[in-house]
């Protein structure tokens, strides 16, 4: 595989000393980072190098959006909370989907992705080997889970997981995993959680979870548990470094000392608790005990925009305005949750640019609007322009293992008006199916 040269660029690595380097190069070799560095990259030039010339763009890592699904419509619910809404919509559609629907709906939604600098999806939904297709031919990053829940309710087994994982666990030159999904305890029991951390060990994977997302789930957890959300996950032993757990808006205190004791990751969506009137993570407190918090947009059904800059943006607003308190949040705390956190929270080799990285990488052009005014040589305001001022169309191009998706927006790995013609049609059919 021949080698990408970015030259000329403002490389933000977010590495552990956090290096800007203004006019500087990183150097992708195959699927890795070979070189990262201050000026002109100064080692040979090979036959086959492709060169891009960087200039006037921002060079970072690729965002992660640690909680995620497909999306197969939005724009439906968007006045209901939570429960009323998974009922009304949410559920039915993901009951009504095809091979080809999921296909579709999974490529649109990765499209956005990739068009908002996305690299990595931790993705929960149903039908995942055409997910995984889907994440193959478009050539993003994904974590791919099942939507399992107790048998009555019609969605995904544990059995479902398992066959997802042994057709798909690897594919995409490994790009594509599979983890165990849980949906949320409301929909599962403490031996479903139980049978779903044995099936992640036997199979070596990790766990995707909604936990403590509304009040509503904390009251149904208590009536029929006698425990809040944590404390039963905790007790079946679900919880671990390798769980995601997604929310966590309720937490108590006890409950934020069982994330720590286990060294759960957690996923903080701000915008989609909000716009479900579920409230505000107590994520001041959780970064206090210490706990690895990344970043995800949920469900374009519930956000509705899977751009990470915007998620950036709302995560530090939304805390800042809660606690009256404008130091929270600062804008390259929130980068590195979008980045080195979401990579972390993973197990990933992603999320910095430092030699022997995975080459996922973005280029954010600066020469726009949004960007100005900007002075040069200041690693603070680039930043803070990332964070506060931009949103995802000032993405230019987006790299995944070292294989440009998008370039000067345009997707090069699949015909963008064909996903959504596509896509569109697939939100027909299952209009149709559930009676909408
Ligand atoms: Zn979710």
């Amino acid at each position: 595989m021949s080698r990408l040269v970015i030259q000329n660029g403002t490389v933000l690595t977010m590495d552990d000393t956090r290096n800007v380097y203004f006019g500087g190069h990183v150097v992708l070799d195959g699927d890795r980072i070979a070189a990262a560095g201050p000026g002109a990259y100064a080692g040979p030039v090979q036959a086959g190098d492709e060169v891009i010339d960087a200039a006037g763009m921002v060079v970072l890592p690729g965002l992660i959006d640690l909680h995620f699904h497909t999306a197969v419509g939005k724009g439906y619910c968007d006045h209901l909370p939570l429960w009323e809404s998974l009922e009304q919509f949410w559920y039915p559609s993901i009951r009504a989907l095809d091979a080809e629907t999921a296909y579709w709906a999974a490529a649109a939604s990765y499209l956005e992705s990739i068009k908002c600098g996305v690299t990595t999806v931790n993705d929960m939904y149903r039908r995942v080997p055409d997910l995984g297709r889907a994440a193959s031919d478009i050539g993003i990053r994904a974590v791919l889970s099942n939507d399992v829940a107790l048998d009555e309710h019609n969605l995904d087994t544990l059995q479902d997981n398992k066959d997802a994982y042994d057709t798909v666990h690897g594919s995409g030159e490994g790009r594509i995993e599979v983890r165990v999904g849980i949906e949320w305890l409301p929909l599962a029991s403490p031996g479903l959680l139980r049978d779903a951390r044995a099936l992640a060990d036997d199979l070596g994977t990790g766990i995707h979870v909604h936990l403590n997302e509304s009040l509503t789930e904390v009251e149904n957890s208590k009536e029929r548990f006698g425990q809040r959300p944590t404390e039963v996950a905790y007790d079946a032993g679900l919880l671990g470094p390798d769980c995601v757990a997604a929310h966590c808006v309720w937490l108590s205190d006890t409950e934020i000392a069982l994330m720590r004791e286990t060294g759960t990751q957690i996923s903080h969506n701000p915008s989609s608790n909000a716009k479900l009137g579920n409230g505000i993570a107590r994520v001041p407190e959780m970064l206090a005990a210490g706990l690895n918090v990344g970043l995800g947009h949920d469900a374009a059904e519930c956000n509705n925009s899977l751009d990470m800059f915007e998620v950036m943006k709302f995560a530090s607003l939304i805390h800042r305005a809660a606690r009256v308190d404008a130091s929270l949040f600062q804008a390259p705390d929130v980068l590195a949750m979008a980045t080195r956190n979401g990579a972390a929270a993973l197990g990933h080799d992603t999320g910095q640019l430092s030699v022997g990285r995975k080459a996922d990488v973005i280029l954010v052009d600066t020469r726009n609007v949004m960007f100005t005014p900007l002075a040069d040589g200041n690693a603070d305001q680039l930043h803070s322009h990332l964070v506060f001022a931009a949103n995802g169309s000032a993405v230019d191009t987006t790299i995944v293992d070292g294989r440009v998706l998008m370039r000067g927006r345009e997707l090069l790995t699949m015909n963008e008006p064909e996903i959504l013609r596509q896509a569109n049609a697939g939100l027909s059919r299952v209009l149709s199916r559930i009676g909408a």
